[in-house]
């Protein structure tokens, strides 16, 4: 079973980082502080509210190559889509 946060992984098509900056793509990701990644991860920062967030390395690969961050934990997504997340 996958979870929910890697079918959203799966589902950005991630291009070039002058793609994703155009586009306005967010990579939500989950925080470290929520507990162990579901898969061998890396750790990034929220681009929205300086969290640790776990990250795969291939979506890593691409956000560090200088087009802003992209990246945003899943409770900045939650917020800004006016979700409240039950903790
Ligand atoms: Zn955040």
């Amino acid at each position: 079973m996958k979870t929910g946060i890697e079918k959203v992984l799966e589902r950005v098509q991630v291009k070039t980082p002058e793609e994703i900056a155009d586009c306005g793509a967010v990579i939500v990701c989950m925080r470290v502080s929520s507990g162990p990644p579901a898969v061998l991860s890396g750790k990034s920062i929220c681009g929205r509210c300086g969290e640790e967030v776990w990250i795969s390395p291939s979506t890593q690969e691409v956000i560090h190559v200088g087009a802003g961050n992209p990246v945003a934990c899943l409770q900045c997504v939650m917020k800004e889509l006016g979700v409240e997340l039950a903790q």
